[in-house]
């Protein structure tokens, strides 16, 4: 990442203790598609995060003191700025990252659900009532327990869905009374920054949120060590997110990571939906979506008619300019990353694998590609490609596929095409995933169901309720009464 000294863009400041602030340094923030700069952001150092988090434990005293009318009245309103404001936020989100500009009027959308749903979860934080009596020696008392906020959480996301993650961490933070620190990732820290702005202006008391821009490698220890930081609400990759667990100490955290997603589509599908659906699974955000279709498991009846149907599907992908209502796909997030993703089919195809289409790159732009004859032994057949590549394999039955699913040390979601009931329960019970899609691919989701991974894809669950429940711990309360 560049790190300069001022250019001649304006520049975005960051928002520490109730202010927004520059720093010595800048970080330039590029659209990957032609490289052209966009704004720059401060670059924080280690210092200014030590001082921020600080600064931020004001924040935890004023946010557990918000009343819940007045978080909900602050969320609805940030909804509605937001609202006002789409085309903006679109654009910015189809500039710093790689999604097209009608990807990123999806998620503008979709924030505006995250921050909505926050704000009706606000109302239902319960707590129950305890029959302490039901143990001998225990008679004549009463009481109940509550949930309180945890304080204060580092939320730290990453670049494929710049706004809607944000969201996704800020809005049950402050709909439970809690203060948050952001700390977007480095390429694409400009949504967040718009995020923070309509929270300010919809009157959220600003020290209760702080989002401070810098390289995860040079601020990242201080946030995740530091003892006031109680939670530490992480959405990235596996080698961080394992970096982060390693590091963070006596403190809640959540981890939403990655996956190789699975589909499994049977002889008595609907070939046509699942054609549609799991191209699209495969491609949006150029593949670099946690739920992104990567593996294909096909009944070997059809492999060949649903091989053909989804290859011409993917042959009228059109790529190019994010921001032309034309295109269906734009470049990945860095030259680098296409590269390593270029490199990966090379080497599959150099075992044994079959080039079906795509597997050509010009800087940022990879083609959307599709292979067959995957050997078990090569990188794609093992991790996650984050990129526009699927694989599709031939196989015998349900349970084949089932078995072939699960080898995998990621389990996020899966998808089954199928007409057949018995097929679908036999596949929930035995997928080993935090969620699985019937009729529909893995890139399924709405922003109010539980969302999270098994295995190397994470701990814990967001959707707002599930983050609440995360953000927040049961106090107990007895009275102890006379007899
Ligand atoms: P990443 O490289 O892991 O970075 C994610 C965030 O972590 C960035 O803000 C990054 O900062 C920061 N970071 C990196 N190393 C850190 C450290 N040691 N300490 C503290 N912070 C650190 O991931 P990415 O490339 O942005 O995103 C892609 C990954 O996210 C994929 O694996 C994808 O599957 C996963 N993802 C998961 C979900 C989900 O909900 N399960 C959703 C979306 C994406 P810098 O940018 O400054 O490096």
């Amino acid at each position: 990442m560049v790190i300069s000294v001022r250019t001649k863009v304006q520049g975005k400041q960051m928002h520490i203790a109730g202010k927004w602030v520059s720093s010595e340094r800048v970080i330039e923030v590029r659209d990957p598609q032609d490289n052209s700069l966009i704004d720059t952001v401060p670059a924080a150092t280690a210092e200014e995060m030590a001082k921020a988090i600080e600064a931020a434990k004001e924040g935890v005293k004023i946010a557990a003191e918000m009343p819940v009318h007045q978080r909900i009245a602050i969320l609805n309103k940030t909804a509605d700025i937001i609202e006002r404001r789409k085309e903006e936020y679109a654009t910015t989100i189809a500039r710093e990252g790689s999604k097209t500009i009608r990807e990123a009027r999806k998620e503008v959308t979709r924030c505006i659900e995250t921050i909505r749903i926050s704000a009706e979860e606000a109302r239902r934080i319960h707590g129950e009532t305890i029959p302490f009596d039901q143990m001998p020696g225990s008679e004549n008392r009463m009481g109940y327990y509550y949930r309180f906020p945890i304080g204060l959480i580092a939320a730290i996301t990453p670049f494929n869905d710049p706004l809607n993650l944000v969201a996704h961490k800020v809005g049950p933070a402050i709909a439970s009374g809690n203060a948050i620190i952001v700390k977007p990732a480095t390429v694409t820290p400009l949504s967040a920054i718009l995020l923070a702005e309509a929270l300010l202006e919809a009157g959220l008391p600003p020290q209760v949120l702080t989002v401070i821009t810098g390289n995860g490698s040079e601020i990242g220890d201080v946030l995740v060590t530091h003892p006031a930081v109680r939670m530490i609400s992480f959405t990235g990759g596996s080698q961080a997110g394992l970096d982060i667990s390693r590091k963070a100490g006596l403190k809640k955290i959540g981890m939403e990571l990655g996956s190789n997603s699975p589909v499994i589509v049977l002889a008595d599908a609907d070939l046509e939906e699942a054609v549609e659906s799991t191209v699209s699974g495969a491609f949006w955000a150029a593949g670099q979506n946690c739920l992104g279709v990567q593996r294909v498991y096909i009944e070997e009846s059809i492999f060949d008619t649903f091989k053909d149907k989804f290859t011409a599907r993917t042959k009228q992908y059109r790529t190019g300019d994010k921001l032309s209502e034309w295109t269906d796909m734009g470049p990945m997030i860095t030259e680098k990353e296409a590269i390593r993703v270029e490199t990966w089919v090379n080497e599959a195809i150099e075992k044994g694998a079959t080039l079906i289409c795509g597997g050509e790159r010009n800087g940022a732009f990879y083609s959307p590609t599709v292979l067959a004859d995957l050997p078990e032994d090569c990188t794609l057949a093992k991790e996650e490609v984050f990129g526009p590549v699927v694989m599709l394999y031939p196989v015998s039955d349900l349970e084949a596929a089932i078995q072939q699913s699960n080898s995998a040390d990621y389990g996020l979601q899966a998808g089954i095409f199928t007409s057949n009931l018995e097929k679908a329960f036999s596949a929930i019970k035995h997928l080993e995933v935090g969620g699985v899609m019937i009729n529909d691919s893995t890139d399924y989701r709405i922003d109010a169901m539980p969302f999270g991974g098994v295995k190397g894809s994470g701990l814990g669950r967001e959707g707002i309720q599930f983050a609440i429940h995360e953000m927040t711990e049961p106090k107990v309360v007895c009275f102890k009464l006379p007899k």
